[in-house]
């Protein structure tokens, strides 16, 4: 079976998992230090203005991001329906309102005019995705929240190690999350990280991710911790450990390496894939590390949605029979029970890419012949 993703580890992960074994402290301590500075002079090399807290996942990333802007009940924060659902957990976590947008059609961003109707006296932030690695339209995002002074929270899961306008991801704006998931553009077994040019706010997920006791991140660093405690609100266990930021450490070193890579199989398979069937999701390559491959199929307008959806399941059907796995990403949230918007506008462009998405293979174990077998297939199924 082709897989959808997959993790590049080996034996230099091996390594520097059997070194802080040897150390023996394999918690919080300074090896997620060394993490945090790493990521710094990768993201900004030399600037010592940005400022970086790793935790747990990319979910618990965007939780504390979210409350370390103050926000919680009553609060609204806008967020595209097309995105993982941990976008809106994160974001209920702590009491606030997800309010979905629609996206744009070729990109599968926030569509910036839509977000802008959705405004209220109650929104107080917006959370756009960097959909499969897209930037989507980030500067009518910054200038919306610049008119209606609301903060800004990325959710940059996707797109670690790319570039925006010239800069590493992560190095202008205003929050930014990450996550090392085990297939996300690095890994570290599960990880995510805050980043900020906003000190107070890094200052801030930094106590939180320690339950909120105060200042116990500084202990940690040097493989302490703090006992005579203080805590002034609610806080989470959501630290990074010593293993996992070890394991991003030398990941971190590969990431051009896989960006290379990955985005070779991009061009390859928009060199292959018949485009009077299918159209990938409009990226900017030659800057972006791309995440998740998607496509959507052409869409007959003369027939239904459902039509169209039920034959995007048939041609991964046809996939799975011929050992290639393929995904949806994802679901719109406006979908879901939990997350059922109300009173709201409708999400015409998210209905419509739902049911023409998918998801082909993308990881740096593939090779030239697994895409060119993988555009074989979906040209195949289409023509008929
Ligand atoms: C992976 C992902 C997350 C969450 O990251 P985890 O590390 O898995 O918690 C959030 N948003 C998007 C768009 C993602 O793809």
């Amino acid at each position: 079976m082709l897989k959808l993703s997959r993790a590049h580890v080996g034996d230099e992960e091996k390594q520097a998992l059997c070194r802080i074994i040897d150390e023996g402290y394999l918690g919080m301590g300074s090896e997620v230090k060394a993490f945090e500075d790493d990521l710094k002079n990768f993201i900004a090399p030399g600037d010592d203005a940005l400022h970086v807290a790793c935790v747990s996942t990319g979910t618990s990333a965007l939780h504390l991001a979210v409350q370390a802007l103050g926000l919680g009940k009553g609060d609204e924060v806008l967020v595209p329906t097309l995105t993982y659902v941990a976008s809106f957990q994160a974001i209920a976590a702590t009491g606030a309102t997800p309010i979905a947008t629609d996206v744009c059609p070729q990109t599968g961003c926030m569509c910036p005019k839509d977000a802008e109707k959705r405004i209220t006296t109650r929104t107080k932030a917006i959370m756009p995705v960097h959909y499969a690695s897209g930037y989507g339209d980030l500067d009518a995002i910054y200038a919306l929240a610049k008119r209606h002074q609301l903060r800004v929270i990325e959710d940059a899961a996707h797109s670690f190690g790319g570039f925006y306008r010239h800069q590493r991801v992560g190095a202008t704006g205003d929050v930014i999350c990450f996550s090392f998931d085990g297939i996300k553009n690095i890994t570290c077994g599960e990880g995510g990280a805050v980043v900020s040019r906003d000190k107070a706010v890094i200052d801030r997920v930094s106590d939180l991710r320690l339950l909120a006791v105060a200042k116990d991140t500084e202990k940690r660093y040097t493989n302490q911790r703090s006992f005579d405690l203080e805590v002034f609100e609610q806080g989470w266990r959501y630290h990074m450990s010593n293993l996992n930021a070890a394991v991003g450490r030398v990941q971190l070193l590969k990431i051009d390496t896989f960006a290379n890579k990955r985005r070779d199989l991009f061009k390859r398979y928009c060199t292959h894939l018949n485009p009077i069937y299918v159209t990938p999701v409009m990226i900017d390559i030659d800057h972006a590390v791309p995440h998740p491959f998607i496509i959507f199929i052409h869409h007959d307008t003369t027939v239904s949605l459902d039509v169209t959806a039920n034959k995007r399941n048939a041609l991964m059907a046809y996939l799975a029979d011929h050992q290639v796995q393929s995904g949806l990403h994802y679901k719109p949230n406006h979908l879901l029970s939990y997350f059922k918007q109300d009173n709201s506008a409708p999400f015409p462009i998210a209905d419509n890419l739902w049911a023409r998405m998918i998801t082909l293979p993308l990881h740096c174990h593939m090779t030239d012949e697994d895409v060119q077998l993988v555009c074989d297939l979906v040209n195949n199924f289409m023509k008929n």
